[in-house]
């Protein structure tokens, strides 16, 4: 089976071509991206319209196949911005229907842990999930993925592109400020806010916002990701204890920021956890792992009529009926 998946719930626009095997067949993608000032919904969902056909037809050619040997359309159905996730559902739902065949809405969130699964080799993981708009802490539990800590304001990412919005730094500002913290020297003190599992990042946000031109940037960028990369690794740490698992699977685009990744690791290594990251090609928004999403729902059996199709940009993570693991 041959599944081409389609994901815009934010600044990316995405087409993925997957087989049953979960063998990425094609990945194509546009990102908006700005040299100042950050992205505006409207104008990535309208960017997301221009490049629709540009990158159906690259993935096509990347994947060696034509619409006709496609046989299941996925997308994300939520969560995400409603002018974007639009344009995702209008062009899932006319291929399909253009195509008679079937049509699967995914949990972004969900699909982001699963091609992490597939990839990674992990069956039970703890998964930190550091993207653009979401950050949570996730686990199977109880039949449903459960998130045990997660953000009390902002995600992760948004937040570091914030950051970089007030320094200047252009849109996506999460590599910038990897880059200028690699410089840095000098720990400035920041609020540190963890409640339970659960973090906070504006609190923050408004302190280094008030710091700027006051330190330099290179070590404000440095103590930034120092704290916030805590405050994430203490969270997973703690959903570690509680739940008793002993895996690690960090996703989501932040998921490429070689800080994080190693604090993970090293709290990881220090309690005899495997941890694992999502190779970075599937850890940001990509309609690869929409695509194997829909396989791995279809094949556990579900489907949708059109009417169930509309879009829901706060469906949550723990809301997702859970079919395909056992
Ligand atoms: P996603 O929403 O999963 O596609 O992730 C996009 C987010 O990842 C944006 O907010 C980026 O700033 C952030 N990001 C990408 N690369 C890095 C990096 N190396 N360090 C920190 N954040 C990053
Ligand atoms: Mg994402």
């Amino acid at each position: 089976m041959i599944c081409l998946g389609i994901e815009s719930t934010a600044h990316t626009f995405g087409i993925g071509i997957v087989d049953s095997e979960g063998n990425v067949l094609a990945n194509a993608r546009h990102t908006l991206e700005t040299e100042t000032g950050g992205i505006h919904p409207i104008k990535a969902a309208q960017a997301h319209i221009l490049y629709y056909d540009m990158l159906i037809k690259s993935a096509l050619k990347d994947a060696k196949l034509k619409l006709e040997n496609i046989d299941l359309i996925s997308f994300s159905q939520g969560p995400g911005l409603g002018q974007c996730l639009r344009v995702g559902a209008v062009a899932a739902r006319s291929l399909a229907g253009m195509l008679n065949i079937p049509l699967i809405g995914i949990n972004h969130c969900v699909a982001h842990i699963e091609i992490g699964k597939q990839k990674t080799g992990l069956t039970d993981p703890v998964t930190v999930y550091a993207s653009g708009a979401n950050t949570q802490i996730i686990a199977y539990a109880g039949e449903k993925y459960r998130v045990f800590g997660e953000t009390l304001d902002i995600g992760i990412g948004n937040f570091l592109d914030n950051i970089g919005r007030y320094m200047g730094l252009g849109f996506p500002g999460g590599p910038k400020i990897e880059k200028l913290a690699s410089t840095g020297n000098k720990y400035i003190e920041l609020p540190y806010t963890v409640k339970g599992m659960d973090f906070s990042f504006s609190g923050l946000q408004n302190k280094v916002r008030q710091l700027i031109n006051k330190e330099s940037n290179e070590n404000l960028c440095y103590s930034v990701q120092e704290t916030v990369f805590a405050m994430l690794t203490e969270s997973t740490e703690r959903a570690l204890a509680h739940i008793g698992k002993n895996e690690v699977l960090l996703t989501g685009g932040v998921g490429a920021n070689r800080r994080l990744t190693a604090m993970l690791k090293q709290m990881c290594d220090d309690r005899g956890v495997k941890f694992e990251v999502c190779p970075r090609s599937l850890s940001g928004d990509n309609g690869a792992m929409i695509a194997w999403q829909g396989i791995v729902e279809f094949t556990s059996g579900k489907r949708q009529e059109l009417i169930e199709t509309e879009i829901d940009g706060k469906w949550r993570t723990d809301q997702v009926n859970i079919t395909w693991i056992n």
